[in-house]
C-alpha cells in the first residue's frame, strides 16, 4: 500500500495548522477562508489515505461504502478548488453583496460537480502497490477541479492590479502546481498526486501570506499597517461601530544623542505592550513612529486615550523602566470613521491631521468630530474641484471696471478668477482660493488667470477699442515667495507681446520677512521690465502705513470693510481721510473699492480718492459682458 506522500501531506498539514492557530487572529475575512481552505485540504488528504485503505481491504467492506470513500475523496478536491477560488477573491475591490453573489455562483457550480460525481458509476484498480480510480465520476472530477483552477488564474490574471501581489503569486503557483499534478495524474493514472498537490499550495499560501508574522510588525509585535488597512475594511464593511486614534511619537524631545532609534524602538514596544493589555484594543503600527489603536466604541477610545496618555507620560518622566527615552506624542482621535466615505479616507483623515493640519499646533491632541469631518470633506471636495477646474479648463476670468473720478469713465478693471461648474454655475473665488493657498494650487490658478487676461487684452486691444488703460491682477502671497514668479510673469507676457503698462499686480501685505525679501525681488525685476504693482486690501485688519513706504506700488487700493465704515463711522471717517493724504503725498493714486450707492460714490468723489470700483457701477463680468458695459461708456 503506497500512502508515503499522503503521510508526508498529513505530516506537513499538522506543522501548518500547529503555526497557523498559536498567531493572534485579527478576524480577517482571508484568515478565516484560509482556515477553511486548509480544513478541507486536510479532509481531501485524510480521504486520500482511507480511500487506498479501502480499496485495499475492499473484501472487508461493504461495495456502497467503498463507493461513498471513494467518491467522498474525489468531491474533497472540487470542494478544495472552490475555496482556493473564494480565498483568492478576497482582495478584489467588491462590495460584500457582489462577492457573495459571485460566491453563489461558484457555490452552485460546485454543488453541481458533487452532485454529478456522486451520481456517475465510478472504478477503481489495485494490481500489487498500485490503486487508483476511474471512470466517469473521476472524469467528472477532472473538469470541475479544472474549471476552478481556470477561472482563478482567470481572476487573477484580469484583476491582478487589485491584488496584493503577494497573493497574486502565491496563487498563480499554487495554480500551476495543480494543473502539473493533475496532468500528470491523468496521464498515469498510478501516481496520486492531485491531493498532495493541495497540500503543496497551502504550503506557499502559509509561508507568504499566512503565517503568524504576515500581519505583525516585527519590532514591537503589533499589527502592521497591511493588517490595519484589511481589517477596518473589514469593520467598515461589516458596518460595524469602532473609533481610531493616532498617536504620532515626534522625537523633538528625544533626538540629539545617538541612541534614540534604539530608545524610541524600546518606547513604542513599551506602549504597544501596555496597550494590548487594555481590554477591548488593538494596536497598529503604521509607521516608523506612528501608532493606530482601534476600539469598538468611542466611549472606550476616551478611557484607552487617557490611560495611553497617562503611560506615555510616565514613560517621559522616567517613572517607567526605560524612561530615559522623551517623546512628545501627539494624539489623532476618530470617533466615528463611519463619517468618512471608505477606508482610504479615513486614513487620509488621520495623516493629514498627523501631518500638519493642526490648528493649535500648541496643543497635543485634535478630535476629529462630526464638525471637523465635515470641513475636512468639504475641503477635500474644493480640492477635487479646484484639480477638475484646471485639468479641463473650467478656471475664467470675470472683470469688473474701475472707474476714473477724474476722467468720468471707465480706466482700468480687475481680472478675478471664478470657477465655472459644469452644470454652467460659478463658484466665486471666496469658497476655493483659501484651500488653494493653502495647497498651492494658488500658483497655478494665478498662473492660468495670468494668461488669460493677456490673451483678452491682445485679443480686443482693451486700450485702443474700450479705453482700458491696464488691468489689475491679483497675486497670492504664496506666489509671491516664488522666486521664479517675476520669469514665468514675463515670459506670458512675451508669449501675447504685451505692453507691460497694460499690467497692475495686486499684492497684499506678509507677515514673512523671507516672504517679503523674495516679493521686493520678483517687484524688481518686474518694474523693470514695466508692470506697476498696487497693494490690495488696505484697511483690512492690521494693514500698516509703513508697508506702503517699504513697498514699490503705485496704487493703494481700500478694502471695501474701510470704505463701509468710512460712511457708518465718524472716527473711520478721519483715519481715512488722513490715510488718503498720506498716500497722495507719497504720490501714489488710490482706488476705493466696495462703493455700492450713489451717495457713497459721490462722497469718494468729493472726497477726492482718484477711482472706484464697486458694485454701484458693476459687479464682475465675464469677459464679454464686461466689454459690452464699458463701450457703452467709451467714446473714442
Ligand atoms: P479682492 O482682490 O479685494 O477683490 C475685490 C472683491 O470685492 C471681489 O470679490 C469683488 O467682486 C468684490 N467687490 C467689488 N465691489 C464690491 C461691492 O460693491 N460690494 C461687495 N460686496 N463686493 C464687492 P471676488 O471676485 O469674490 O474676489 C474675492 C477675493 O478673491 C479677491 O479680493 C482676491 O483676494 C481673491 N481673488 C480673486 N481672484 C483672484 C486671483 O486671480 N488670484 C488671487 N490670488 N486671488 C484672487
Ligand atoms: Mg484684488
Ligand atoms: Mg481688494
Amino acid at each position: 500500500m503506497n500512502i508515503a506522500v499522503q503521510c508526508c501531506g498529513i505530516a506537513i498539514l499538522i506543522m501548518i495548522w500547529y503555526f497557523s492557530l498559536r498567531q493572534k487572529p485579527l478576524g480577517l475575512e482571508s484568515e478565516k477562508l484560509f482556515l477553511i481552505t486548509m480544513g478541507m485540504t486536510s479532509f481531501c488528504v485524510v480521504m486520500d489515505i482511507i480511500s487506498i485503505v479501502a480499496i485495499n481491504y475492499r473484501e472487508l467492506i461493504s461495495e456502497f461504502l467503498l463507493v461513498l470513500i471513494c467518491k467522498t475523496y474525489i468531491v474533497s478536491l472540487v470542494w478544495v478548488g472552490y475555496f482556493g477560488l473564494i480565498y483568492s477573491s478576497t482582495d478584489f475591490r467588491r462590495t460584500r453583496a457582489e462577492q457573495r453573489k459571485k460566491n453563489r455562483i461558484y457555490t452552485v457550480m460546485v454543488l453541481t460537480g458533487t452532485i454529478l460525481i456522486y451520481i456517475l458509476p465510478i472504478y477503481y484498480y489495485l494490481e500489487g502497490d498500485v490503486v487508483y480510480t476511474y471512470g466517469p465520476s473521476c472524469m467528472t472530477t477532472y473538469v470541475f477541479a479544472l474549471l476552478f483552477v481556470l477561472v482563478t488564474m482567470y481572476k487573477v490574471g484580469v484583476r491582478g492590479s487589485e491584488m496584493n501581489p503577494k497573493r497574486r503569486r502565491a496563487i498563480i503557483v499554487w495554480m500551476c502546481i495543480w494543473i502539473l499534478a493533475a496532468v500528470t495524474q491523468f496521464l498515469n493514472a498510478r501516481l496520486l498526486l492531485v491531493g498532495f498537490a493541495s497540500v503543496l499550495g497551502m504550503i506557499i499560501l502559509f509561508f507568504e501570506l499566512e503565517n503568524p508574522e504576515a500581519n505583525l510588525d516585527r519590532e514591537t509585535g503589533a499589527y502592521n499597517a497591511h493588517a490595519l488597512g484589511e481589517y477596518t475594511r473589514l469593520l467598515y464593511e461589516k458596518k460595524e461601530v469602532f473609533s481610531a486614534m493616532l498617536v504620532a511619537l515626534n522625537d523633538t524631545a528625544a533626538v540629539g544623542t545617538d541612541g534614540n532609534g534604539l530608545r524610541m524602538d524600546m518606547t513604542l514596544q513599551n506602549i504597544v505592550y501596555y496597550a494590548e493589555k487594555l481590554k477591548g484594543v488593538k494596536v497598529f503600527k503604521t509607521l516608523e513612529r506612528e501608532l493606530v489603536f482601534l476600539t469598538a466604541d468611542e466611549n472606550r477610545m476616551q478611557e484607552v486615550y487617557q490611560d495611553v496618555k497617562r503611560y506615555i507620560e510616565d514613560l517621559g518622566n522616567g517613572k517607567k523602566e526605560t524612561g530615559q527615552a522623551r517623546v512628545a506624542p501627539y494624539y489623532v482621535l476618530l470617533p466615528d470613521p463611519s463619517l468618512l466615505r471608505n477606508v482610504e479616507e479615513i486614513f487620509q483623515m488621520l495623516r493629514d491631521f498627523r501631518v500638519g493640519k493642526r490648528e493649535h499646533p500648541e496643543e497635543n491632541s485634535i478630535l476629529l468630530d462630526e464638525k471637523k469631518i465635515s470641513q475636512y470633506k468639504e475641503r477635500e471636495e474644493t480640492e477635487a474641484l479646484i484639480r477638475s477646474a484646471i485639468e479641463e479648463d473650467r478656471i475664467e476670468v470675470f472683470y469688473q471696471p474701475i472707474y476714473s473720478t477724474k476722467q468720468k469713465r471707465f480706466v482700468s478693471t480687475e481680472a478675478l478668477v471664478r470657477i465655472r461648474n459644469k452644470d454652467g454655475s460659478i463658484v466665486p473665488p471666496g469658497r476655493f482660493i483659501p484651500i488653494a493657498e493653502n495647497n498651492g494650487l494658488i500658483s497655478r490658478i494665478g498662473e492660468i488667470v495670468f494668461d488669460k487676461t493677456c490673451a483678452f487684452i491682445k485679443e480686443n486691444k482693451l486700450r485702443e477699442r474700450y479705453g482700458i488703460e491696464y488691468v489689475e491682477v491679483n497675486l497670492s502671497v504664496r506666489q509671491c515667495e516664488d522666486t521664479k514668479l517675476a520669469d514665468l510673469y514675463i515670459s506670458i507676457m512675451k508669449k501675447y507681446d504685451m505692453d507691460p503698462s497694460y499690467i497692475n499686480l495686486e499684492i497684499t501685505e506678509s507677515a514673512s520677512i523671507q516672504t517679503r525679501k523674495n516679493l521686493l525681488e520678483n517687484m524688481q525685476i518686474l518694474i523693470d521690465y514695466g508692470v506697476k504693482f498696487s497693494l490690495d486690501d488696505f484697511g483690512n485688519g492690521e494693514s500698516n502705513l509703513n508697508y506702503i513706504v517699504n513697498m514699490p506700488v503705485s496704487i493703494v487700493k481700500f478694502d471695501r470693510d474701510m470704505s463701509q465704515d468710512y460712511f457708518a463711522n465718524q472716527k473711520a471717517k478721519f483715519v481715512m481721510e488722513a490715510a488718503m493724504h498720506m498716500i497722495h503725498d507719497m504720490g501714489l493714486e488710490i482706488v476705493s473699492e466696495g462703493i455700492e450707492t450713489k451717495e457713497q460714490m459721490e462722497a469718494i468723489v468729493e472726497l477726492g480718492i482718484e477711482y472706484i470700483q464697486g458694485y454701484y457701477f458693476s459687479k464682475p463680468l465675464p469677459g464679454d459682458e464686461f466689454l459690452q458695459f464699458v463701450s457703452q461708456s467709451f467714446v473714442s
